[in-house]
């Protein structure tokens, strides 16, 4: 190096320029508060329905496997995850074989893009399905088709997935649909007959990934699982977590179920060691659990209906939802209300990201917590 070069200081350059285009055009994420310092200052009193956690927690199984676990934390996890594979396969009724373990569902999302999709295809999704979707999308550097979701007075689903425009945007270059169902941040859902009738309309070499993130929580007539159709389609993958029904959100486990030939695809490009020890002993123990699981379906489905009738009864729009978490429209800008909540330390999650500014995403609590909530409402 010259002596020139070395006295000149530490050199400066644009990272986002050299970062590739895809990267160029995302943003990193936004959690909105800074819920670890939130909680050192507020304690017990901080409400926290932003993230469509599980207030009940977790089965106390879990602790106590992952303390029996804790030795063994100085070895790599098990890269195959063979065990809780085999507990998960005989639960769904299907191969070992035809699963893949993520850290979180959100890493599969992306890896079925990262896989599957380039810059010369395209990506179909709902206006307002989750987020992820266009950030996988982007990260691939695929071409996004967001298609237009039913109207917002539509009597079953509003602003749902519209699974006709959906099929019909479907293009030649296009490699992926994702849905959601029930979807994040609407909360609306689909039933069986109506995914019957999109899958016969996807030709064989489009993906169709059906994001189940809630399926847990469905409680409605006619209304499955996807799961029933991967025997038909070898084009179709189901995502699953642990962060939502099963109250694990901090562990990071998620899972797809696919055909065998797709997840063999999967294994060339997923990090061998993508979920941690502790996380896959955890995951299997809460499954193993029923009545915990049972417990908080139970407690959510009965929590969610009561929350809806209040907050309806004070005179607000609340979307239809089979999931831990209501969308509720304010009919005008809601910063105010998010703030107002907020200075009342209650935690929701604004939607003007996804383009819905008179709109907040409560999810549903305790009913403790869920009074809290209906108090602070200005
Ligand atoms: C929460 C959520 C996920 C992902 O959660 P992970 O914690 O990454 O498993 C996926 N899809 C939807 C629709 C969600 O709401």
């Amino acid at each position: 190096m010259s002596a020139d070069a070395m006295n000149s200081g530490p050199v400066r350059i644009d990272a986002v320029k050299l970062a590739n285009p895809a990267t160029q055009n995302l943003r990193a994420y936004d959690p909105g508060h800074d819920l670890p310092a939130l909680r050192i200052s507020y304690g017990e009193r901080l409400v926290e329905l932003g993230s469509n956690e599980t207030s009940l927690g977790a089965s106390p199984r879990v602790a106590e496997a992952i303390r029996q676990a804790l030795p063994d934390v100085f070895r790599y996890p098990d890269p195959k995850g063979g065990s809780l594979k085999a507990a998960l396969a005989q639960k769904l009724g299907v191969r070992p074989e035809q699963l893949t373990l993520g850290n979180g569902s959100h890493e599969l999302l992306m890896l079925i893009a990262q896989c599957f999709a380039d810059p010369a295809t395209s990506v179909v999704f709902s206006q307002y399905g989750f987020a992820v979707f266009a950030i996988a999308t982007a990260a691939a550097a695929a071409q996004p088709v967001r298609v237009p979701a039913l109207p917002a007075d539509h009597p079953t689903a509003p602003l749902g997935h519209d699974l006709d425009a959906l099929a019909a945007a479907v293009r030649a270059d296009t490699r992926i649909v994702y849905l959601a169902n029930p979807n994040n941040p609407t909360g609306t859902w689909f039933n069986d007959a109506a995914l019957d009738a999109f899958m016969a309309r996807i030709p064989a070499h489009v993906l169709v990934v059906m994001d189940e993130a809630y399926a847990e929580y469905v409680g409605v007539e006619g209304v499955s699982s996807a799961l029933r159709l991967l025997g038909r389609y070898p084009n179709l993958i189901v995502t699953r977590t642990f962060s939502k029904a099963y109250a694990l959100a901090g562990l990071r486990v998620g899972y797809a179920v696919s055909s065998v030939e797709v997840a063999a695809v999967f294994e060339r490009l997923r990090e061998s060691f993508n979920v941690n020890h502790l996380a896959l002993v955890g995951a299997e123990a809460a499954l193993a659990d029923e009545a915990h699981a049972r417990q908080i379906r139970e407690h959510t489905a009965t929590e969610r209906e009561w929350l809806a009738a209040q907050l309806r009864g004070r005179g607000l729009t609340v979307f239809p939802s089979q999931t831990n978490f209501l969308l509720v429209d304010f009919k005008r800008d809601a910063t105010a209300v998010e703030a107002e909540l907020f200075k009342h330390a209650v935690v929701v999650r604004p939607m003007a990201g996804y383009g819905l500014p008179t709109c907040l995403r409560v999810t549903v609590g305790v009913r403790s917590e869920n009074e809290r909530l209906l108090e602070a409402l200005p």
